[in-house]
Parts: C-alpha cells; sequence; structure tokens
C-alpha cells in the first residue's frame, strides 16, 4: 500500500515513520511513504503558500494553486484520481474500522492542513474523505497523518509479525482489551491474577472476557451499550448455533452492526465485507425486517451499494427480491467445526520451508501469486476474486518443492473457503492440510470455523465430514445483484 502526504513540513512526517514496525514495514516493501513538500510547488517567486482570507479574520489561508499542483502530481504518477483524504478537526472521527477499510486501497492521499486551513475550492476538487482524529485542535495535519499511516498500515497484511493478533485487540468485538501482565509475578506487593498463572487456556479465556467487559463498561459505556445490543441478537441466534455461526461468529468478531432485532428477527450488515445477513421465524416479521436493510442501505451509501446479502429463510427470498432488487446466486449448507482441540497435522503439512514425503509446506501468500492461483481457480465467484483477496487479505497456499498446489482462505464476512487445489495434485490429501491449517488457525486466535458449502459440492462435503464439521439442517440462500 503506498501512501501519499502533501505536507508543508516532510521531514516531520518522514522522520515520524521511520522507526519500528512501520519502519520494518517500509523496508519489507508492504507499504511505501512519500511526502510532497506542497510548498515546491507553489507559482509564488517567494515560495509563499498562504495568504489572509477574504471577509477577514483571524489567521493566514493555504492557497488553492499550490495544494492543487502538489495533488495532481501524485494523481499523474498514478494514473488516476486517488482517494483523497483531507485531515481536518470537522471530519468523521477516524476508526479502527475506518483503517481497516483504507487499509484496502493501493494509493491513499493525505492532505495535511496547517494555519488556518485551506482554501475551501481546492478541498471541493481533490478531496474525497474528510477525517479528524479527534475533537480538539492541532497546529497541523502532520500529527493526524501519521497516527492514520500508523493504524491504517497494521492492518495491511504481513505488517504484523503475527499477523492476526490485530484481531483480539481494543476495538474487536465491541469490547476493550483485557488488563495484560508480564514479569515479574509481584511488583511493588501488586500480584498477577492467579488465572493467568494456571496454564488453564479455558480460565484464562474466560477470565480475560469479563475482564473486558468490566473495563469496556467502566471505562467506555457507549461502546458498552452496543456489545449489549449485539450480545442479545447473539444469544437469540445461538437457539439455532449451527445455522446462524456466520451472524454469530460476525458479533464475536466486532465485524457487525445492529441494523434491527426483533425476538428472533436479526439483521446485520458486515462493516468489513459490506455484506447484509437476515434471519427471522416469522414472515411479517422478516418482511419488516427486509424494510429496515433497504432504510440502512438508503442511509448508508444508498441502496446501490447494497450488492450481496445472505438469507437463512427460502421464503424471504422473493420478500428481498421485491424489496432490494437482488437476485438468488448460490444456496449452501453450514459446516461448522464445533471442537476445541486443535485437528493432528502429522503427515499432512509443515510451515518450515520442508516438504518430506507425502506432505506439503503452508505458508501465507499475496497477490504475487495472483496467476499462478487464478489457473486453477474454478469455485463459484470468478477468478478476478482471487486477485482481489490476494490483494487486500492475502491467502494460505500449499507448496510442493516451491510450486503452489493449492489455497485457502477467509472469506471477508467470515468463513473459511476459497480451496483450490491444482487438478494434477488432488487426491494427495492437500484440500485436507489445508483445511486442516485453517481450522487449526481460527482456534489458535478464537474463532470458531466455519464453512458454506455449495449445495451439491458433494466433495466438500465429504471434506467438512472427515474433518469432524457438522452440518446445519437449514440451508444459507445468497442474493445479490
Ligand atoms: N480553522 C480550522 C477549523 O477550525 O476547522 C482548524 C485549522 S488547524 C489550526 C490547522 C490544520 O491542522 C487543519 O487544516 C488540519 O489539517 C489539522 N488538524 C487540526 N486538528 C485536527 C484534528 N483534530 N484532526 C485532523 N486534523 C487536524
Amino acid at each position: 500500500m503506498n501512501f501519499h502526504i502533501l505536507t508543508l513540513f516532510p521531514d516531520m512526517v518522514m522522520q515520524g515513520l521511520s522507526t519500528s514496525i512501520i519502519g520494518k514495514a517500509k523496508e519489507n516493501g508492504l507499504i511505501s511513504v512519500e511526502a510532497i513538500n506542497i510548498r515546491d510547488f507553489t507559482e509564488n517567486k517567494h515560495k509563499k503558500v498562504d495568504d489572509y482570507p477574504y471577509g477577514g479574520g483571524a489567521g493566514m489561508l493555504m492557497q488553492a494553486q499550490p495544494v492543487y499542483d502538489a495533488w495532481k502530481s501524485v494523481a499523474d504518477k498514478i494514473g488516476r484520481k486517488p482517494r483523497t483524504v483531507y485531515l481536518t478537526p470537522q471530519g468523521q472521527t477516524f476508526s479502527q474500522p475506518m483503517a481497516k477499510e483504507l487499509a484496502k486501497e493501493e494509493d491513499l492521499v493525505l492532505l495535511c492542513g496547517h494555519y488556518e486551513g485551506i482554501d475551501e475550492r481546492v478541498l471541493e476538487e481533490i478531496v474525497t474523505d474528510y477525517m479528524s482524529i479527534g475533537d480538539y485542535v492541532l497546529t497541523g495535519g502532520e500529527l493526524p497523518a501519521m497516527v492514520m499511516v500508523d493504524s491504517i498500515s497494521r492492518m495491511v497484511p504481513g505488517v504484523l509479525t503475527n499477523e492476526e493478533s490485530g484481531s483480539t485487540e481494543s476495538f474487536e468485538g465491541n469490547l476493550l482489551e483485557y488488563p495484560q501482565y508480564s514479569r515479574p509475578e509481584v511488583w511493588m506487593g501488586k500480584v498477577v491474577p492467579e488465572v493467568l498463572l494456571s496454564g488453564n487456556e479455558k480460565n484464562i479465556r474466560t477470565w480475560r472476557k469479563e475482564a473486558a467487559i468490566a473495563r469496556t463498561k467502566e471505562r467506555r459505556p457507549d461502546m458498552y451499550a452496543k456489545y449489549e445490543a449485539l450480545d442479545q441478537c447473539r444469544q437469540v441466534l445461538m437457539k439455532q448455533k449451527l445455522h446462524h455461526m456466520d451472524m454469530i461468529e460476525l458479533i464475536a468478531r466486532g465485524q457487525a452492526e445492529l441494523i434491527y432485532a426483533d425476538g428472533a428477527t436479526v439483521c446485520l450488515y458486515d462493516n468489513v465485507s459490506g455484506v447484509y445477513f437476515h434471519t427471522t421465524d416469522g414472515y411479517e416479521k422478516g418482511c419488516l425486517g427486509m424494510e429496515k436493510i433497504k432504510e440502512y442501505a438508503q442511509n448508508h451509501g444508498g441502496i446501490d451499494t447494497l450488492y450481496c446479502i445472505a438469507l437463512h429463510q427460502e421464503d424471504m427470498c422473493e420478500v428481498a427480491q421485491e424489496v432490494l432488487g437482488v437476485s438468488p446466486f448460490i444456496t449452501c449448507k453450514m459446516a461448522v467445526y464445533t471442537k476445541k482441540e486443535k485437528l493432528p497435522i502429522t503427515g499432512l503439512y509443515t510451515t518450515n520451508g520442508k516438504t518430506p514425503e507425502g506432505m506439503v509446506e503452508i505458508r501465507r501468500i499475496g497477490v504475487e501469486y495472483a496467476k499462478e492461483a487464478a489457473a486453477f481457480y474454478d469455485g463459484p465467484d470468478g477468478a478476478d476474486y482471487v486477485r482481489e483477496h490476494l490483494e487486500e487479505f492475502g491467502l494460505y497456499g500449499a507448496f510442493l518443492e516451491e510450486k503452489l498446489v493449492g489455497y485457502i482462505g477467509r472469506h471477508p464476512e467470515g468463513g473459511m473457503g476459497i480451496l483450490q487445489v491444482s487438478p494434477e495434485y488432488r487426491r494427495r490429501k492437500i484440500a485436507k492440510a489445508l483445511e486442516t491449517y485453517m481450522i487449526n488457525l481460527s482456534l489458535e486466535i478464537g474463532h470458531i470455523p466455519f464453512a458454506q458449502v455449495v449445495v451439491g459440492n458433494e466433495r466438500s462435503v465429504a471434506l467438512q465430514e472427515s474433518l469432524g464439521l457438522c452440518f446445519a439442517k437449514n440451508l444459507i440462500y445468497w442474493m445479490e445483484k
């Protein structure tokens, strides 16, 4: 991902972003950061970039011409109008979901203001998003730009060494993180909570969850209210746990926005994938839920942005068609790995670069494998999906003597999938190795592994059964525009 920072103080941002994790990410080519000095583009012979505001008032304003020309130099270089964020106290408050969303961009321009701000006319011309880092006024946009580069970069695949470690932090699952302790066990008479020394993973998980809830309730009542509302939905969904595992995990992973809930009707929006989810136990209530989804989409970018919805009852398909204008895409069976224990890996795969007889090496892959991966993709989403997925999220590839022979991933809305094995390497337990890897990885980060199998894909059904996944009785109906 490439950051282009338009600023009057390029040294300040470049120095601020040169150390530690962000510095390493730059060295490893995972991100690039350039600072463009707006002053270099002024047509004023004294290198002036500011002037008095018309109508009077305190302070100076950055002029339109140098800002526009600096921006245009970036746009010309990358060959299109880039997403451009103006850092301003008048913007939407920057948040973790926004960091995740922006991390999907290939190029991002961050425009830093100074003095009293920037001439409105150039902002109208180039800015796509207005963002603030909080309700206070700073002297310039450089610190906010650095804050944003730091948090967005952490969401770029591969930047964090433990690539999944972002998923247990504050704000995930609408909870702040639990308190943490390191050595020594006793410091200034204060003792580390006993449970953390017990080695009992289940008790540690329970303690951490309770501590996170208590901390959120005390420090961020606004966030706790959202957590509580979603937790009530989760309890409703748990009554048909297998069938609703997609929605349950959406809530657990902190991706869900609650649109509507009424008894057994729950409607959610996934703020990672942009997919809508709907379930109900009655026709009338289900219809009301569908109307609420329409209303939500209308208020969040317009009905045209609604491109996909997952329904949990067949009689809702016609309703969705009528209300939302979507058509049937695929019907799936939900398969859930309900056990807590990891699966054995002996004889299946390694992760250390070696491939003993009959085993593959599995490792994370990025867009550099787009061509090889697309060459043997035959799933329902089209080969472009593989490239996009590699770009945005990465996949896990199986290798034999450095040749990519299969891969698996996680759909942005949470299910394991995109499982493919090159035809000439089938019947060698490679699919089993890949899914075992994915299940174990999911368990490590506290996810419940699940997969949706397209009805009729008996090879996949057999694989899920052989790995011990349980199937829900009812189906999921995917509708698309
Ligand atoms: N007169 C402006 C106003 O009242 O909205 C404030 C200008 S401020 C002194 C100068 C620059 O600092 C802004 O153009 C903006 O780029 C940056 N800035 C200040 N506070 C910020 C915040 N909370 N978030 C993001 N950028 C901020």
